[in-house]
């Protein structure tokens, strides 16, 4: 937890947000601003504030990454993305990370 960390407020519900998925480790809810017709963001509740924070020799943070990835597929296909979808992590300011709590964006078309 981060003052200050719109997804931290988002993890405690002082913001809102249109969660579709919550684990003891991870949410998901929808991109306020969606680039595809599906974006969704894969939010540990942990604050990292980015991947290149996170360490390979930490596996904690090798547990979280593999399960935001393995659970990417699993809620694309249930968001209606039958065709396919991308998954995207913008890395600090030079990546477009906006946001500074590690976030995984998945996008995708229902058609
Ligand atoms: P970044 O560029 O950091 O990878 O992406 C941050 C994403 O968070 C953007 O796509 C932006 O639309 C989304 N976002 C920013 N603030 C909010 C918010 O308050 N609620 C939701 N649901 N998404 C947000
Ligand atoms: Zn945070």
């Amino acid at each position: 937890m981060s003052d200050n960390c719109i997804f931290c407020k988002i993890l405690n519900n002082t913001i809102p947000s249109k969660k579709i998925y919550e684990d003891k480790d991870v949410i998901a809810f929808n991109d306020i601003n969606p680039k595809m017709p599906v974006h969704f963001l894969i939010v540990p509740k942990q604050h990292i504030k980015m991947l290149s924070n996170c360490d390979i020799n930490n596996q904690e943070h090798i547990r979280l990454l593999g399960k935001m990835t393995v659970l990417a597929p699993v809620l694309a296909h249930k968001q209606g993305c039958n065709k396919g979808f991308k998954i995207i992590i913008h890395n600090d300011k030079g990546g477009g990370q906006e946001v500074f709590h590690l976030h995984m964006h998945v996008m995708g078309s229902p058609l």
